[in-house]
């Protein structure tokens, strides 16, 4: 059981930030992880005053409000009309709905864990995160930094027209996954990740025909699973997982060259 000394409704960002300082002090999201576990809080910062539950779409990207839920992106128009299934392919095995209802994109990207399927698709987009005192960055660069103090405001994916399919593997309908991974291509450039390895989402960016033969997949995906590291956890050994890389690898290209998902 985790507890908390006191409760904070932020009035501004700076404030926010200011609070977050303090290592006994943490930002709540929709705290459905913070409550696995037995931190012992000194404030609670509360975000959902300061207007970050929105979506927003123009002509060169969406942007989303930390404090958007899982469900909130699932239910979004304008995301399903830019990005057909794709997104809903990734948060829909997500528990259930009563929990996508309350799950912030704030806190699952902020916690940048091993087995996230958001995690994993907004890597094969072309996805930054817009920190406060950070600013803007690349969620790549974001995905391979340490934790720290700083505030996640918005996650912003910028509208590439790249093509892009998800599939994960699961022992059983909403655990957590055995292995995701999500493809995207433009041109001959392809973006393929690796999540739930069990390590955190690994993207590779390799060159490949914008219209590939058979055994130019195979051979391009064989040698990414070789060149990806893999682990064992009571999911799945190693060697498991590196097939399931090469098996789901294949099938989300396979869609990207049968339409996958982008831009109309
Ligand atoms: C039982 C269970 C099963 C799950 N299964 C899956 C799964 O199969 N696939 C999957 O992808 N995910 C899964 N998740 C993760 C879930 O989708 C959320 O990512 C997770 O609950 C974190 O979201 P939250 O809003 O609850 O964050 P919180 O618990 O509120 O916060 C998590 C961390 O993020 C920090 N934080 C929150 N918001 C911000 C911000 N704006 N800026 C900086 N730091 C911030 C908090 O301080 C905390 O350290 C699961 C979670 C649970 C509890």
């Amino acid at each position: 059981m985790f507890t908390i000394d006191k409760y904070i409704l932020a009035e501004n960002l700076e404030q926010a930030y200011e609070l977050n300082q303090n290592r006994r002090n943490v930002i709540i999201g929709g705290m459905l992880w913070l409550k696995m576990g037995r931190k012992k809080i000194g404030t609670a910062i509360d975000l959902s005053a300061l207007n970050l539950n929105t979506i927003t779409e123009d002509e060169q990207s969406f942007k989303i409000g930390c404090m958007c839920t899982l469900r909130d992106i699932e239910l979004n128009e304008g995301i399903k009309n830019y990005f057909g299934t794709l997104l809903n392919k990734a948060i829909e095995n997500i528990v259930g709905v009563q929990m996508r209802n309350i799950a912030t994109i704030g806190g699952s990207i902020y916690s940048r864990f091993g087995f996230s399927d958001i995690l994993t698709v907004l890597l094969s987009l072309d996805t930054y995160v817009e920190l406060y005192k950070g600013g803007i960055i690349p969620l790549e660069k974001y995905a391979d930094m340490p934790l720290d103090n700083d505030i996640l405001v918005n996650i912003i994916i910028k509208k590439d027209g790249r093509k892009a399919s998800y599939s994960s593997h699961r022992l059983s309908a909403t655990d957590f996954p055995v292995l995701t991974c999500a493809v995207s291509n433009k041109g001959r450039q392809w973006f393929v990740v690796h999540g739930a390895r069990p390590m955190k989402a690994k993207l590779t960016k390799i060159e490949m025909s914008e219209n590939p033969e058979t055994e130019e997949i195979i051979a391009t995906v064989a040698k990414l699973s070789d060149d990806t590291p893999f682990g064992t956890n009571i999911r799945g050994r190693m060697e498991y997982r590196r097939i399931l890389a090469e098996v789901l690898a294949k099938r989300n290209i396979a869609e990207i060259l049968n339409g996958g998902s982008h831009a109309n």
